[in-house]
């Protein structure tokens, strides 16, 4: 085991364990170094990072993007979080993701789901509301048996409460994270659903406008699949990263910390951290 993680989730955003939880489970894990990556906020982040010993925590974020109409996920590390370009970037994906709550709502009420603003807020306890509150708030109200349901059904890819307006380009989230001092990285490569080649295309763009990392082990994925992006790391000059995703405790879904370590050929992206 590799004792590094760097891509969590806490209850900032859709985790369901507090950063200080999150934070006790990594070092119960022997993890040495964390990030935690909520989804277009620092606020978990900045509220331990003063208060945390016995393991490096370093800075962190998962930036909802597009790219040519498709989301893309990129984690950004190491930043300074006071810096104007990712303040501003995030406040911009704050008030997308507030809009973006309301359309899906909108979006659903149309065709059946009658759930209220309020109740979402109440429901969710925190501004930066995902898909994956709606989904739980859906079980809690009967309109669907399982938060998979939620998203097979409503929530999904190409599913009518798949929202995508207003969040950044690609482009712009690698700039901010950069012109804060940190390392920009594509999440969970093979979560995408598109074209290797297109994903190349993209795996292009993003070198171009100054991402420098992929994460090349994501979850529990498969050998082969960490030895594909083993390779593209390779192949396109990227450091390599690796994250659990982690967002609750699931048996079949890798836990804080505990995850294998990267491939022989790569340069971790960690050697960029002073
Ligand atoms: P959002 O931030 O609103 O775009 O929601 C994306 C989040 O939804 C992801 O980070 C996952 O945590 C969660 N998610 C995506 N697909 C599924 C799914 N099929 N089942 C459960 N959760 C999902
Ligand atoms: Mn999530
Ligand atoms: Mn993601
Ligand atoms: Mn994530």
């Amino acid at each position: 085991m590799l004792g590094i993680d760097l891509h969590t989730h806490t209850t900032a955003s859709d985790g369901s364990l507090t950063p200080l939880e999150l934070i006790a489970l990594a070092k119960e894990n022997n993890t040495q170094m964390l990030a935690i990556t909520d989804h277009d906020t620092v606020s978990g982040y900045l509220s331990v990072k003063e208060a945390v010993t016995g393991i490096r925590l370093i800075s962190g974020v998962e930036i909802s993007t597009v790219w040519h109409g498709i989301g893309i996920h990129m984690v950004g590390l190491n930043f300074a979080p006071e810096h104007l370009s990712i303040q501003q970037l995030l406040s911009q994906q704050a008030t997308a993701r507030q809009q973006r709550a309301e359309i899906i709502l909108h979006k659903l009420n149309k065709v059946g789901v009658a759930i209220r603003l309020d109740e979402l807020h109440e429901h969710a306890q925190t501004n930066h509301i995902g898909r994956p509150h709606i989904a739980r708030l859906m079980v809690e109200t009967g309109y669907v048996s399982s938060v998979d349901k939620a998203f097979k059904k409503y929530l999904g890819t190409g599913k009518v409460g798949d929202v995508k307006s207003g969040w950044v380009s690609l482009t712009e989230a690698a700039q901010a994270v950069r012109e804060s001092g940190g390392v920009a990285v594509i999440a969970h490569p093979n979560h995408y659903k598109m074209t290797r080649s297109k994903l190349l295309r993209m795996i292009d763009d993003f070198v171009t406008v100054g991402g420098q990392g992929i994460e090349v082990i994501s979850g529990k994925q498969h050998r082969d699949i960490s030895t594909k992006f083993a390779h593209i790391a390779n192949d396109k000059g990227l450091y390599a990263s690796v994250g659990s995703d982690f967002h609750r405790y699931f048996p079949y879904a890798a836990n804080v910390g505990l995850l294998p370590e990267l491939p022989e050929s790569v340069t971790p992206v960690w050697t960029l951290f002073d």
